[in-house]
């Protein structure tokens, strides 16, 4: 679970990146210097992001060190990579994509569901797990004789900052 006021992000940077390289290890597959630099850029907010503003940001700091430009599909196929070995997460309602913050070592269980709760004011996402809602849609699937994915619930509204904010103005 993650707070969804302010902190230290270099901390958020530093798990997410350690995890994902403890993931990568145990399968047998490269975090080559491109997924992690997406990644980075993923962990170091807490706002979900788009593909284009990974490329932009992405971009913008080879341009500062004279590197080659990064074309769109070399971004996708990171964040497929990542998205396939459960290092992040994509947020459907937004086009966008958020590191995984829930759980130690990127593993979900299986039978929870996880529950995005999402800001609209100031885009935050927080990620939670919850078994007993994993359970109920079990309990529905099977009654429907449907077989569900792992479950992921996005719930829009006001993080405690946001309403804040709104009742002070
Ligand atoms: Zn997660
Ligand atoms: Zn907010």
């Amino acid at each position: 679970m993650i707070e969804l006021s302010a902190h230290d992000h270099s901390f958020c940077i530093e798990r997410v990146l350690s995890d994902a390289k403890a993931i990568c290890a145990e399968k047998g597959v490269r975090l080559t210097d491109q997924r992690q630099a997406v990644l980075r850029i993923l962990a170091a907010s807490h706002v979900p992001a788009s593909a284009y503003d990974i490329l932009n940001q992405l971009n913008k700091e080879r341009k500062e060190k004279g590197e080659a430009m990064l074309a769109p599909v070399s971004i996708y196929r990171a964040l497929d990579f990542l998205l396939q070995h459960g290092i992040i997460h994509r947020i459907e309602s937004r086009n966008a994509y958020v590191a995984c913050n829930e759980s130690p070592n990127g593993h979900h269980s299986h039978g929870e569901a996880t529950i995005f709760l999402l800001c609209d004011q100031c885009g935050r996402a927080a990620e939670f797990q919850s078994e007993s809602l994993g359970g109920l849609i079990e309990t529905i699937a099977d009654k429907a004789r449907f077989s569900p994915n792992a479950p992921v619930m996005e719930i829009r509204g006001l993080c405690e900052e946001c309403q804040k904010l709104q009742s002070d103005a």
